[in-house]
Formats: structure tokens, C-alpha cells, sequence
């Protein structure tokens, strides 16, 4: 059916503002203190040898002129990750040298959510964007999580505050309120559950309620109440990678190869979902291609992720329309080696704020249980 309405933060008058991620700053003295010494980067015939299987897993997406300035960073972030008893989440949108090489898990924001509250060792470093690390802070209150660039925002968890929620509370009284994942800790204490892509429309019909506050991706919102009965009142929040896709280029990709296959994720407006073969998240279109093994496929996605499923499945030829997500590659090899070194940048959440958004990412994940 189609959606109840649209609400941003102008139909609530001018008093509101936006959290911003904070801003990168230069090593306190507490990371110098406890750094360890910086590893050799020098491109070696022991770094080759060390690295040469990691280089089989990418080599379809990496090119042998690029390797030796990437090699010396992977062998030393795998080292240190030993030495630090760290582990690292890395998202689906992660550049391919992280993704395969560094990464012990990689996956989408439930993937990553549900894995972190399994994580056995004592620091966690964050291969994506803030509200992710902020996710597995709160899912580890005693952990220390590490990303390794806190700029990296993301523009649907910037586009809404808990104020906002509070303020949708008064004005539909009684509405449950559900938050897509790509939110702020202060966001998701303030709801009833979080969602993520692979779960949304389960999470809505779990509520049992005939109509759902769902926020803050109106695209994900419409594409929620084109599977659902349940009314839903959406927020006007949009991811700035999905939402630059259009139909038209849809139709222009089929149009030039008609047996191309087409999957999208359903942050996307509907338009470019009308003309997809497949709808689904990042975790469900990967299985897609995996399953269906196509001889060609377009992912409607941010561009990284073709790489990592290139690099996994080298005989499925991908067209790639290549929109990056700006916040996820300001996640960098040097960025993580220096989180490591120097234990930066340590990402913390109010106790209170953490234990209020807690109950909405576990019953998230219960209900997927
Ligand atoms: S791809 Fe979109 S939703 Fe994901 S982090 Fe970037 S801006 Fe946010």
C-alpha cells in the first residue's frame, strides 16, 4: 500500500539540528603512550612470499602494480591484529584489499551486528561507518572499539536525532517506531526495534500494529509498504549513494545487453526497483548472484561491493555502475594500521544512551533468532 506520509525535521519547526560525525583530530597523548613501534612498510621479497595467498583471494580485482604498496600494510595489520588480540568487522562495502585481506569478518550491518556480540577479543576495530561502530560499542560496553576514521558518517544516520523521535512520538501517539540500523546510538534508544535491510519488513509485521513509524529511509520505507499491509508513516532520510541511482540507467543497461541481469538494493527509489530483476540487501543480493551464478550482473549498490563478489566468484562478469559511498572509503589500510599502533579512534557511547539502544538492537536480533 502506499505510504501514510513523509516527515523530515522542517515539519517540526527550525529549532533542529543534525549530529555531525566528530571531527578527525591529531594523536592525544594517551595514544602516544600507548603505541606500539610503527612496522616496516618496505615492499620485500619476505612480504611477498608472506602475502602471495592473500594476493590469489583479490588478484582478479587487484592489479600486480598495486599489490606492493598494499602488501606491507596487510601483512602488518595482520600481525598487529595478533599482538593486540583484536579483531576486524569489515562491511560489505569495504574496498576489496580490506574486505579479503584484513578482515576476519566481514558481511551487512546484521551480519556485523549479530558477530559482534560473539567477538572473543578484547578490541574491535571497525571497517565501516560510525553508527556500525557505535552498534558494536553498544553490543560490547566493555570492549574497546576502534575505527580507524570517526569522520565516517553516513547520510541517513545524520538526517535524524532522538529529539525527531520524540517529537514523531507526539504527533502519532501510540505508533510504534522502528529504526533502520543506519542510525545514532541516541536514535535508537528512543525507538521500539532497529531493522536492518535484510529484515526490515519481518521487523514491521513483528509489531503487530496497524501502522509503524518507520525511520529514516523513506526509500526503504516504500519499498517496506509495498510488501506489507501495515501502514507505514516514513522519515525523509535517504542513503546519498542508492538514492543517485535512476530508472532510466536501469533501462539504458538493459537496453544494451537485454540478457543482463539487474539486482538492486532497496535503499533505492522506486523507479530504479521498478526496472530490478531482484530486490534485496546487501547480504541477500550476494547470495543472489552465488545461487544464480548469472553470466553478467549489475549490483544497484555502492561500487565495492562488486569487487568483493568479483573477487570471490571471477567467471561472473560484473557491470559496474560505481557509486561510492564517501564515509566508507575514508577506511583506508594505513587508517587501520594506525588504529592499531596507537589504539585510535576509540569510539564511546553515554551508558545510558547505550543501554536504552541495546534493548532495540537485541530485540532486532532476537527476532531473527
Ligand atoms: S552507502 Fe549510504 S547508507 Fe551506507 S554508509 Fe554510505 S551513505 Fe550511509
Amino acid at each position: 500500500m502506499p505510504i501514510a506520509g513523509i516527515y523530515g525535521p522542517d515539519d517540526f519547526g527550525p529549532a533542529h539540528r543534525h549530529p555531525t560525525a566528530p571531527a578527525h583530530r591529531r594523536l592525544s597523548n594517551a595514544e602516544r603512550a600507548r603505541a606500539l613501534p610503527m612496522p616496516s612498510l618496505e615492499w620485500t621479497p619476505e612480504v611477498e612470499r608472506a602475502t602471495a595467498h592473500l594476493y590469489e583471494r583479490v588478484k582478479k580485482v587487484i592489479s600486480p602494480v598495486e599489490w606492493p604498496f598494499m602488501a606491507p600494510y596487510i601483512k602488518a595489520i595482520n600481525e598487529l591484529k595478533k599482538t593486540r588480540d583484536a579483531v576486524i568487522l569489515a562491511h560489505n562495502y569495504q574496498t576489496p584489499e580490506i574486505f579479503h585481506c584484513v578482515a576476519d569478518i566481514g558481511g551487512d550491518s546484521l551480519q556485523l551486528a549479530i558477530e559482534a556480540t560473539k567477538v572473543k577479543s578484547d578490541i574491535i576495530v571497525q571497517c565501516g561507518v560510525h553508527f556500525m561502530a557505535e552498534t558494536s560499542k553498544i553490543l560490547n560496553p566493555h570492549k574497546t572499539v576502534l575505527i580507524p576514521d570517526s569522520r565516517a558518517g553516513c547520510s541517513l544516520a545524520s538526517s535524524i536525532t532522538g529529539a525527531d523521535v520524540r517529537l514523531l512520538r507526539e504527533r502519532f501517539p501510540g505508533v510504534p517506531v522502528v529504526a533502520y540500523v543506519n542510525t545514532s546510538a541516541d536514535v535508537k534508544a528512543e525507538v521500539d526495534i532497529c531493522c536492518t535491510s535484510s529484515n526490515a519488513v519481518q521487523v514491521v509485521e513483528s509489531l503487530n500494529a496497524p501502522t509503524v513509524i518507520f525511520v529514516p529511509d523513506q526509500y526503504l520505507a516504500k519499498y517496506v509498504a509495498s510488501q506489507t499491509d501495515v501502514k507505514i508513516i516514513a522519515w525523509k532520510g535517504a542513503c546519498e549513494v542508492h538514492e543517485r541511482f535512476t530508472g532510466d540507467e536501469l533501462r539504458a543497461y538493459r537496453e544494451a545487453d537485454p540478457s543482463v541481469q539487474i539486482i538492486a538494493h532497496p535503499e533505492c527509489p522506486p523507479d530504479v526497483l521498478a526496472e530490478a530483476d531482484f530486490t534485496g540487501s546487501t547480504a541477500h543480493m550476494i547470495n543472489w548472484v552465488r545461487n544464480k551464478h548469472p553470466k553478467r550482473v549489475v549490483m544497484i549498490t555502492e561500487c565495492s561491493m562488486a569487487d568483493n563478489v568479483q573477487a570471490e566468484l571471477p567467471d561472473v562478469e560484473m557491470v559496474r555502475p560505481c557509486n561510492l559511498c564517501p564515509h566508507m572509503k575514508r577506511i583506508t589500510l594505513p587508517k587501520i594500521l594506525d588504529s592499531l599502533v596507537y589504539l585510535r579512534e576509540e569510539v564511546t557511547v553515554d551508558p545510558m544512551i547505550a543501554d536504552r539502544a541495546r534493548r532495540s538492537v537485541e530485540r532486532m536480533i532476537n527476532l531473527k533468532n
